[in-house]
């Protein structure tokens, strides 16, 4: 996408609305500063399959509520989640699918909560994953903290070598 402006495709969204069908988006050009606005039509007819093999629509608004459930009462700001599903929506987006299956919009979730809110992550996977048994909640929050060591050691090799340039 280019802006209308100078035609370079560099550029930020400072707004993002949900009108009915379409999302709407504000942006702004990295190139010459100027906004224009964007509709895109992401989502319609894009189908969710569930692991029963039962299809629906995607509903942001219904992937909005269940985060807003499992981020309750955690320090999460309203923007923060719709940000994830801007996040997760970005992504879709960007997959160019007429089908997509509920474990891949959790994981797309998942990865987003992973770095905000490990109380949140939780309670969303077993919604989103559909835990048999405490052994599989276990098992995720293993992976969680393999994660969060990995990011951390991340953190350590960045103090180790400074950034040059
Ligand atoms: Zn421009």
């Amino acid at each position: 996408m280019q802006c209308p402006h100078c035609g370079n495709d560099k550029h930020r969204v400072i707004d993002t609305r949900n009108r009915g069908e379409a999302i709407r988006r504000r942006r702004q050009c990295l190139h010459c500063n100027q906004r224009f606005t964007t509709h895109e039509h992401v989502t319609p007819g894009l189908l969710v399959s569930k692991r029963d093999g039962h299809r629906e629509p995607f509903d942001r608004q219904k992937l909005l509520a269940s985060i807003r459930v499992s981020a309750a009462k955690r320090p999460i700001s309203k923007q923060r989640i719709k940000s994830i599903v801007n996040y997760v929506e970005d992504k879709i987006q960007g997959m160019g699918r007429s089908e997509i299956t509920s474990e891949m919009i959790g994981s797309l979730v998942l990865d987003q909560l992973a770095g905000i809110d490990q109380v949140a992550y939780i309670r969303f996977a077993s919604v989103y994953r559909d835990f048999n048994d405490l052994s599989e909640v276990r098992s995720e929050v293993d992976q969680l903290m393999g994660r969060n060591n990995l990011e951390a050691d991340e953190r350590l090799q960045a103090f180790e070598k400074p950034p040059t340039g």
